[in-house]
């Protein structure tokens, strides 16, 4: 072939690609009017009829010589792309999207405003397993100065023989020792039943990490009036952990704290992995505040206080850590939960950075 050929042949194609372009965004014009029209009459968008009907005509035209099977792809993939044309983008309409709602959502734990630009402190035993030992706990809390007391009276225990908590006495002794101090509950209700019963008990009621894609749960806190801390999925995706505070939103209820609290990697130097950069994804890509439980994520009593440092670094607005009178006996969580010295220091270590 000539060179001049070849210089021919291309003008042609560079013709015939630009026809291509032309018609598939006349096409795409469109497929705009028709999402409006099916917009107007509420029909889904999305025709798996109208699609098929497309195909075989695909078929039934086809001269080649590409072939069917490779055009049937193709047009597939216009058919998406037209799809996403018509379906405005979701994630800026989510009620969790910062796009949807640009000011920070502050969340009021009797008086605590979560959110505010302040960092606050959650810390409290693994379980609550007696009254006496609550007590202890929250004297230190507030001899620290803090407010926010947690604790579990419904444990999610991986073995069905392990300690599975107090249940309802649990939220009682919570209550009863936190009113002694002036101190705000957050402890975890793990059934949609028990949301009701909860709330004469705590502030917040945290769903935990198990129960992240429990959807009858996130329902059931979204219709309550009452602050929730969400913990993200052992394995969820940021993308599913807003979808999992979308559940709760669009129920009623925007007071809603997301909590990083590690993801299972296959790292074990650590309980879980920290994935601190969901901090800063969480802010940029919600309006609500979010926390690092730094217990559950690394499982290490010794890296407590530069993770807690890090989390603060990165625009975390609280920060949670387990605490226990004698962790050597508690029931749950042993290893990881400070005793009383532990967060001396940790408190110690932070306060500078935090209340400065
Ligand atoms: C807890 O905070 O008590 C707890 C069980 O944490 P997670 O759900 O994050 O494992
Ligand atoms: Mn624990």
């Amino acid at each position: 072939m000539t060179n001049h050929r070849l210089e021919e042949l291309r003008t042609q194609i560079d013709g015939l690609d630009m026809q291509l372009l032309d018609l598939l965004n006349r096409r795409a014009v469109i497929v705009e009017e028709i999402g409006k029209e099916k917009e107007k009459q509420g029909t889904i968008k999305y025709d798996p009829v109208r699609e098929r009907e497309l195909l075989d005509r695909v078929a039934a035209n086809n001269q080649g010589p590409f072939s069917t099977e490779t055009l049937q792809h193709l047009f597939k993939q216009i058919f998406k792309i037209s799809l996403q044309l018509q379906e405005s983008d979701n994630s800026e309409m989510l009620l969790v999207s910062r796009k949807r709602h640009p000011q920070d959502t502050i969340v009021d734990i009797r008086g605590q405003k979560i959110g505010d630009g302040n960092k606050y402190f959650v810390a409290g035993p693994c379980s609550v397993e007696s009254e006496e030992q609550v007590r202890a706990t929250a004297r230190e809390i507030k001899r620290h100065g803090l407010t926010l007391l947690r604790g579990g009276a419904f444990k999610p225990r991986t073995s069905p023989y392990d300690f599975q908590g107090l249940g309802e006495e649990g939220l009682k002794i919570l209550r009863k020792v936190a009113d002694e101090f002036g101190l705000s509950v957050i402890s975890e209700i793990m059934a949609p039943e028990d949301v009701e019963m909860s709330l004469k008990y705590v502030d917040v009621i945290q769903v935990g990490a198990r129960n992240m894609q429990n959807f009858n749960l996130l329902k059931a806190v979204g219709r309550v009036k009452k602050p929730v801390l969400l913990k993200r999925g052992l394995a969820a995706t940021i993308e599913e952990f807003k979808y999992a505070a979308e559940y709760i939103l669009s129920q009623g209820n925007d007071q809603v704290i997301l909590c990083e609290r590690g993801i299972r990697t296959y790292e074990r130097a650590t309980r879980n992995t920290l994935d601190i950069t969901a901090v800063p994804i969480l802010k940029q890509e919600t309006h609500l505040p979010v926390a690092v439980d730094v217990t559950h994520s690394t499982g290490r009593r010794d890296i407590m206080i530069p993770a807690a440092k890090a989390a603060i670094a990165i625009g975390a607005d609280m920060v949670m850590a387990e605490v226990h009178p004698d962790p050597a006996v508690a029931l749950s969580d042993s290893q990881q939960q400070m005793d009383f010295p532990q967060f001396d220091t940790f408190m110690d270590a932070l306060k500078p950075v935090v209340f400065s």
